[in-house]
């Protein structure tokens, strides 16, 4: 195989300009970024090594090694980890195959020129491999995947392509030279080249790195007239951060650890530690980060905790170890008394991986709500990007669901709330009237659409805060969740609603008799869409409107059925009246009078389906009907 020029991903090359044009305003976390590659490439080195005994890979001094060259204007970063084969660079050094890169190019566009807006959507991306662009004209990568024979050598200017060709003769691992831009040379304080610049850079960033971080250094001639000597220096502490007693940690070292395993380029939000000793010793150190990564929403979004055993990486993404809708939590649990050969499915039934599991998310659940009670502007912020994850939780994590509630926010029509325009429930509970029996809540797709619709009208009359729920998995959860702290939940857009006082009930009374044919007659007209017509004491201005019975699915989640392309079971629903209202009196004296009014009763329907937002099953015929009515009013 000769050499081959290949030309990057569109996308590459624009997130590669973006990168040149330096959007960091701090260039040194480049070497930040490729240490940790190298970090991570020993970490899966010493456990392939575990796996596969018969792997042929040389683990007898991992290490990563810095070799500044003043001369040559050179620096090479190396281990001698797993290293890659020739697809591997192509695949993960030519292209970027994150996902999420073409949404993120799109929202960098959004944000035009604005470079601190443009660092910010970089930083939930983490560029990674190619920061090296910030401070090099050319990258050279050298590279041979433990346990074959074939070195792969790659080299590109960072503008439209790179090659790629065999190496004979390359040792295992990799190893990255950087031809350091002449711009930075005159400026001391950015010259890589210099071991006094690295050895600052490698302390500030990665002196947690558990492998040694080396350089050569010359020492000078102990004796007079004798030769200067070299010896080899370890540039970093190599300290599990977890593993020191949190008082000796910085914040600033836990924020580089979080970078480290978060690939974020900003710091955490909140740092949690935890431990245990005695049968089940582990430690954990987590981050609630404070953005959320790009594939939260996404379809296997990964989970952000990293297994160690006694300090030996085991694995990445560790779903044993944290629920689904908390996988925005990063960081590390080491545990003691496990195996290194554990496998993901030993992990799932091992009954101290269960027990950290549920000490680890009471202990986050704990952290959130203190959040909330002690920085309610970060909790805000919190909840804006995590709470639709955290929302979850309440179907998939029945034994958490009330302490998940109670750190929850939800906007309501009392908006300012404690945290600008959503409230807790324990707070909605404080406000609740006298009588009040249930947390009123309406689920819908927007703020706007649930606050207008025809079912708020009695509780916005008479003073009743509602919960306004617009998120998706909002529909879903309100079902199985009975209540919190004893309140049951009530939707306001199903079943009967009592919020009348004994007179106006009185009066309901006699009205019932009132209609009662009309409701029977208008029962029968429109027995294909409705099961029941009665009415309401939900309305003041409205007509009419449609309510479904407490176990029917709402119209939202009916909607929600058919975008994912499932046509959801049909639903007979409940056409309330407003007894009141002079169209539904006047109609019921036309009625009295032996008049048809199908018409009207048609009508009626129709419009109470589209104030809610709902969809009409013969538009046209509604059309029609209505540009009739119209035209006898000219
Ligand atoms: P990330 O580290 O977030 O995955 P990078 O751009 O830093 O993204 O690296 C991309 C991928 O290239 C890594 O995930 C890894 O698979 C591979 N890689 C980079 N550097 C090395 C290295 N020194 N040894 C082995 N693989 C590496
Ligand atoms: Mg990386």
């Amino acid at each position: 195989m000769s050499t081959e020029t290949i030309e990057f991903q569109a996308e590459a090359r624009q997130l590669l300009r973006l990168m040149i044009h330096s959007i960091y305003s701090n260039k040194d976390v480049f070497l930040r970024e490729l240490i940790s590659n190298s970090s991570d490439a020993l970490d899966k080195l010493k456990l392939a090594a575990y796996q596969d005994k018969d792997l042929g890979a040389d683990t007898a001094d991992l290490h990563i090694e810095l070799v500044p060259d003043a001369e040559a204007r050179t620096l090479t970063i190396r281990d001698n980890g797993i290293g890659m084969s020739r697809d591997e660079v192509v695949d993960l050094i030519g292209t970027i195959a994150k996902s999420g890169t073409a949404e993120l190019l799109a929202k960098l566009e959004e944000a035009g020129g604005d470079a601190e807006s443009q660092r910010n959507l970089i930083g939930q991306f983490g560029v990674g491999f190619y920061s090296a662009f910030m401070v090099a004209d050319r990258v050279e990568l050298t590279t041979r995947k433990a346990g074959t024979s074939e070195g792969v050598h790659w080299s590109s200017d960072g503008e439209g392509s790179y090659t790629i060709e065999p190496a004979d003769d390359a040792p295992q691992g990799t190893a990255v030279t950087l031809h350091l831009k002449a711009s930075d040379a005159d400026d001391h304080v950015h010259d890589y080249a210099d071991p006094s610049v690295l050895r600052r850079i490698v302390k500030t960033y990665s002196d947690f790195i558990t492998w040694p971080v080396r350089m050569e250094v010359t020492v000078p001639a102990q004796e007079e007239g004798g030769e200067p000597t070299t010896e080899d220096e370890t540039l970093n502490s190599m300290k599990a951060l977890w593993a020191r007693p949190q008082k000796d940690v910085t914040e600033e070292e836990y924020a580089e650890f979080y970078r480290h395993v978060s690939h974020d380029w900003q710091g955490p939000m909140e740092t949690i530690r935890l431990a245990a000793e005695g049968t089940f010793e582990y430690q954990a150190l987590l981050f609630l980060p404070q953005i959320a990564p790009m594939d939260l929403y996404m379809r296997d979004a990964r989970r952000g905790v990293q297994l160690y055993v006694r300090r030996v990486f085991i694995m990445d993404d560790c779903e044993a170890l944290v629920p689904e809708y908390l996988r925005f939590v990063k960081g590390v649990v080491d545990a003691a008394d496990l195996s290194l050969n554990v496998s993901r499915e030993i992990l799932q039934q091992d009954r101290q991986i269960s027990a950290i599991r549920r000490r680890l998310v009471k202990k986050v659940l704990s952290t959130i709500g203190s959040l909330r009670d002690e920085q309610p502007e970060k909790y805000e912020t919190f909840w804006d990007q995590f709470g639709r994850a955290l929302k979850e939780g309440l179907l998939s994590d029945p034994d958490n669901r009330e302490t998940i509630l109670s750190v929850s926010a939800f906007p309501t029509t009392h908006s300012e709330g404690e945290t600008g325009g959503t409230t807790s429930l324990a707070a909605y509970k404080e406000r609740m009237k006298d009588g009040q029996d249930a947390i009123y809540y309406m689920t819908g797709d927007s703020r706007s659409s649930i606050e207008s619709s025809p079912h708020m009208e009695a509780f916005r009359a008479k003073g009743y805060e509602v919960l306004l729920l617009t998120d998706p998995v909002d529909e879903v959860w309100v079902d199985a969740v009975e209540g919190f702290d004893g309140t049951p939940f009530h939707s306001i857009a199903k079943g009967q609603v009592d919020l009348q006082s004994d007179e106006e009930k009185e009066q309901a009374k006699e009205r019932q008799e009132e209609f009662a044919e009309l409701c029977e007659w208008m029962a029968g007209v429109l027995s294909d869409d409705v099961k029941e017509v009665r009415l309401s004491s939900r309305l003041t201005t409205s007509p009419a409107v449609l309510v479904g019975d407490e176990a029917d699915m709402t119209p939202t989640l009916e909607k929600m059925y058919r975008a994912m392309g499932q046509e959801p079971p049909k639903v007979q629903r409940i056409l309330e009246l407003n007894p009141t209202h002079p169209l539904v009196v006047g109609m019921r004296a036309a009625h009295a009078e032996g008049k048809d009014e199908t018409e009207t009763a048609e009508l009626l329907a129709g419009m109470a389906l589209l104030a809610e937002g709902g969809e009409l099953t013969d538009p046209s015929k509604f059309v029609t009907m209505l540009a009739g009515r119209l035209e006898r009013t000219l």
